[in-house]
């Protein structure tokens, strides 16, 4: 029997922010080597975006990714002001 799964989660769908923590974390470890960030520009842009005024509950309001999984993502930029993460 196939288990049903949430395509659509909201935070408060979640039992607690660890486990939200946790998912994200496991996500991060799957993405192939080529697409992740160095650890480093990782916390780099975090940096970033815990003085950011965007920054919600883990969210950017400006593109409504999880900003942990975005700065992970080799590729990825500030949605507000291109080069913002690597100053
Ligand atoms: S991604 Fe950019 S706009 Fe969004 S929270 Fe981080 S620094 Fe702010």
């Amino acid at each position: 029997m196939i288990k049903p799964f949430c395509r659509r989660c909201l935070l408060e769908d979640m039992p607690d922010r660890a486990a939200l923590a946790s998912n994200i974390r496991e996500l991060i470890s799957l993405l192939p080597d080529t697409l992740r960030a160095e650890e480093s520009q990782r916390q780099s842009r975090l940096a970033v975006c815990r003085s950011c005024d965007h920054l919600v509950d883990g969210m950017c309001a400006l593109c409504g990714c999880y900003v942990e999984l975005r700065a992970a993502k080799r590729k990825m930029t500030c949605p507000d002001v291109p080069g913002r993460w690597e100053c």
